[in-house]
């Protein structure tokens, strides 16, 4: 068979690059099938955050830890989801976070940690340096090391499947088929930006907010589900939210690392960097992606549209729901100068990854003049932001007849600002061993899922916990593929 390899792992994540990597190290073949010009999807715009219990990181800083513990805690990020969670993955993560967290040390990557992250008991999250970008460059690397076949601009369109049901492999957009001996891995990403895939499970306003990774339509879900794997808990999704547009050039930290040897040269040297040093690279990210605090509005930050209108009482229900009804589902947060110069330092900032870096208003006058406005008179600030004067002059005046510190300059002006959906939790069932389940329990023979797509019904909402899955589910997925029997054709 000459188009044909022992597992075919579908998507260039984290979680796509572990099995592939994975696998290659017990002997298989591998083809990686990557939908995009380059490699990343959703973990390389990541901040990169990775929780694990009992790391060498927390035998280092004198911290003693468990994987029950660590799963009792994850819990606690999603009460609200408990009753529909699968106990069962979830300590299957808490047990092997860490050791995946050594492999891909051992593989080069770098991290700090652990930091402190209530309601987790003791400090679990691990950073890995300089940035998510680092996960896919050095795994890039291992993976052209192993001699995993890679194709970029090759989406997969169908799973190939033969008399008896099992999966034997795929079929690209081009109508190309390509057979995979052993198993095929789905590791495909989410579907937070797949309007009717969405639009099955949530209501309308809400499946309508797009997702912030444009390309993570949810494939691997589709591919799964059209060979019988079922679906859980698909209509779990983090999000709106509300985060700034993206910057209109690449910031600095996201063009770094750029290729594997980058990668492992800036992952060493960063681990010598001291604290302050990493929080000023990691605050980039912070100003980038991470979601303006709610406590602005508490404070009295207001939101006005781009027609200079307040829209909704800042205090109450779903801001993010609102701004996306606004034209462009674009706002504008705006502070006047007491809100100002709360916001310009300790304990008040704008953004945060928790314990790792805040990011204040400065932080945004420096690394987002983009989104970032001054005006010493209402008139320049609307000028400046784009909004139209008269209206905005009169939004603050009406304001002000309330609430006086409204009077006083200058003012500033963050945004837009836009409704996203950040992620997706749903994913199609599967065992401990990876293999897609349908509905009744029984496995899809030939077929993994890992990462988004295996995500089995376990709620991940902590900082860290997708990565910590992405990449441990992904380990195991392509180390169980490439051990499957080989079919036999008929
Ligand atoms: C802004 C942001 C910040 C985040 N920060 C964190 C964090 O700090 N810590 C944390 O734990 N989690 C974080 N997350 C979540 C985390 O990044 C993801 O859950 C995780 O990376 C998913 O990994 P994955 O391998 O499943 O998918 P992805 O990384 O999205 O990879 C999927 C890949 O599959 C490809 N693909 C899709 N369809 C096809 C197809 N048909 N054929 C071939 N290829 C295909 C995609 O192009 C993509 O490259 C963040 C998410 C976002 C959006």
């Amino acid at each position: 068979m000459n188009n044909s390899y022992d597992v075919i792992v579908v998507g260039g994540g984290g979680s796509g690059l572990a099995a592939a990597v994975a696998a290659a190290d017990v002997g298989a073949k591998v083809l990686l099938l990557e939908k995009n010009p380059s490699l990343g999807g959703s973990t390389s715009i990541s901040i990169g955050s990775f929780s694990a219990a009992n790391s060498s990181f927390q035998h280092a800083a004198g911290i003693r830890d468990n994987p029950d513990d660590f799963t009792e805690d994850i819990g606690k990020f999603a009460p609200q989801w408990e009753s529909r969670n699968n106990v069962e993955l979830r300590l299957l993560l808490a047990q092997h976070s860490s050791e995946t967290l050594e492999w891909l040390r051992s593989l080069g990557l770098e991290f700090y940690g652990p930091s402190p992250e209530p309601p987790n008991r003791v400090p679990r999250m691990h950073n890995v340096i300089p940035n998510a970008k680092a996960y896919i460059a050095v795994m890039h690397w291992h993976v052209l090391r192993r001699n995993v076949i890679l194709r970029t601009n090759a989406r997969v369109a169908r799973l190939v499947t033969n008399a008896t049901g099992r999966v034997i492999g795929v079929r690209l957009e081009s109508g190309e088929e390509i057979i995979a001996r052993r198993g095929v891995v789905l590791a495909a990403g989410d579907y937070s930006n797949n309007r009717d895939i969405k639009a099955r499970y949530v209501p309308r306003p809400v499946a309508d907010i797009p997702g912030i990774n444009p390309t993570a339509t949810g494939d691997g879900h589709e591919l799964g589900a059209s060979v019988g794997g079922a679906l859980l808990n698909m209509d779990v999704l983090l999000g709106p939210q509300i985060r700034f547009i993206a910057p209109s050039s690449k910031p600095f930290s996201q063009l770094l690392p750029s290729t594997p040897w980058l990668a492992r040269l800036m992952g060493w040297g960063a681990s010598l960097l001291p604290k302050p040093v990493i929080r000023a690279m990691t605050k980039q990210l912070l100003v980038t992606w991470q979601h303006p605090e709610d406590a602005l509005y508490e404070h009295g930050a207001i939101l006005v549209n781009k027609r200079g209108e307040r829209f909704t009482d800042e205090k109450q229900g779903n801001l993010a729901l609102v701004i996306a009804q606004q034209p462009e589902r674009h706002a504008f947060i705006i502070l006047n100068k007491r809100l100002g110069d709360m916001y310009s330092k300790s304990p008040h900032y704008i953004s945060t990854a928790p314990d790792i870096a805040y990011a204040y208003l400065p932080d945004y006058k420096r690394l987002r003049s983009d989104i970032y406005r001054q005006g010493n008179t209402l008139p320049e600030l609307a000028q400046r932001a784009g909004l139209p004067v008269e209206r905005f002059v009169q939004t603050i005046a009406e304001l002000a007849k309330s609430q006086p510190d409204w009077n006083e300059g200058p003012w500033y002006s963050l945004g837009p600002a836009v409704s996203w959906i950040v992620l997706s939790e749903g994913g199609l069932r599967v065992d401990a061993q990876m293999r897609v389940l349908r509905a009744d329990a029984s496995v899809i023979p030939g077929l993994y899922a890992a990462g988004s797509n295996g995500q089995g019904g376990i709620m991940i909402w902590g900082h860290g916990l997708h990565i910590a899955w992405a990449f441990t589910s992904g380990r195991l997925a392509g180390t169980n593929a490439a051990q499957h029997s080989v079919f036999e054709r008929e």
